[in-house]
């Protein structure tokens, strides 16, 4: 199948007064329709960077050098390289909401506290959809009455904080839908939320995605809630893709020590047990990238003269999966 969105070879720095600060490197990723991406990594791999840059959401000291390809399939069918566009231009602004839709863990950031849900909810339908105001609002209610809110005409009117964690997350769904994007960017959309809530809005976006027949990608540093939702799953780390591969083989049988250590990190059904720390040390800073396999400062199989030097190559161990370790592929014998 095609994908709606083809990423290939990005690579994202940002420029600092400490230097330059590569968030992401030769970054390849595509989102295919009616199917879920997940991407995990913990806080600095570089998750948010790499879908921030599809709708070129980045702030203004980011660098995206000119080999680096984001390959959007538009509705009308024609494909754009969004990295050809300027930051204020029409097509930019059409592609964001229209076409490409973002949820992240803070509502409270989408929405503005001045206006109400629904006054803002409309203004973005009007942007996407040709629709008077009195049909906005009743399309406006009819999706807030869909994610679940049980009072939709008395929500349109509610300003965001006069709701509860778990009502702003579906309201920001509802207004993120209406839009009818073909893309969906899920950003840690339930970490904010307890687990009872986080499980619902979970099944919710399961559900709305099939109904709309919507490419999703969602990124959480959770495997626990990547295994209830991605088909495939791409382990970030330090900017770099470690791992990548179908959904339930990474899961059933992860290949990298990064991703053996997340997995580890899911408390087992039947035990009580509280979270592990899976990995020891911290994740090192990217203004201090280490040499070599970027995971070799924490990893317990590290090869000694070979890991903390020579970056391991991608290879591929069925023509979807792949892992970038130096415990796989040919040319383990040395260097
Ligand atoms: Fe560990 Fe070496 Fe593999 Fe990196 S390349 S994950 S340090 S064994
Ligand atoms: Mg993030």
């Amino acid at each position: 199948a095609e994908p709606v969105l083809d990423v290939r070879n990005l690579s994202v720095s940002f420029r600092t007064d400490e230097g330059v600060v590569q968030a992401v490197e030769n970054l390849d990723f595509a989102a295919y329709k009616g199917r879920t991406l997940g991407i995990v990594g913990e806080s600095g791999s570089g998750k948010s960077v790499s879908t921030k840059a599809c709708i070129r959401l980045l702030p203004r000291n980011a660098v995206i050098p000119p080999d680096s390809r984001i390959t959007l399939k538009r509705k009308d069918g024609k494909t754009i390289d969004v990295t050809s566009l300027s930051p204020g231009s029409r097509t930019l602004r059409r592609i964001r909401g229209g076409e490409i839709g973002m949820i992240f863990q803070e509502p409270m950031a989408s929405f503005s506290p001045v206006y109400t849900i629904g006054n803002q909810m409309s203004e973005a339908i009007r942007l996407h959809r040709s629709m008077n105001r009195a049909e906005a609002r009743e399309f406006a209610e009819g999706m807030l009455a869909r994610v679940g809110i049980f009072n939709p005409s008395m929500c349109f009117d509610q300003y965001v904080h006069e709701l509860s964690g778990g009502m702003r997350q579906r309201a920001m769904i509802a207004m993120t839908l209406a839009m009818n994007p073909s893309i969906l960017v899920a950003d840690e959309p339930t970490t904010a939320l307890d687990v009872t809530i986080q499980a619902q809005i979970l099944d919710l976006m399961r559900e709305l995605q099939d109904e709309f027949d919507m490419s999703m990608i969602f990124i959480t540093h959770d495997m626990a809630i990547i295994a209830q939702v991605a088909d495939e799953i791409a382990v970030m780390y330090l900017g770099r893709i470690l791992e990548r591969g179908p959904a339930r083989e990474v899961i059933r049988n992860p290949q990298h020590p990064y991703t053996q250590g997340l997995l580890q990190a899911i408390p087992s059904l039947k035990s009580l047990k509280r979270r592990l720390t899976p990995i020891a040390g911290d994740i090192p800073s990217p203004l201090e990238r280490p040499q070599g396999c970027p995971f070799h400062t924490r990893c317990i199989h590290r090869i000694e003269d070979r890991c903390d030097q020579v970056m391991p190559a991608e290879t591929h161990a069925t023509p979807l999966s792949s892992v970038r370790c130096h415990l796989y592929g040919e040319s383990t014998h040395g260097c």
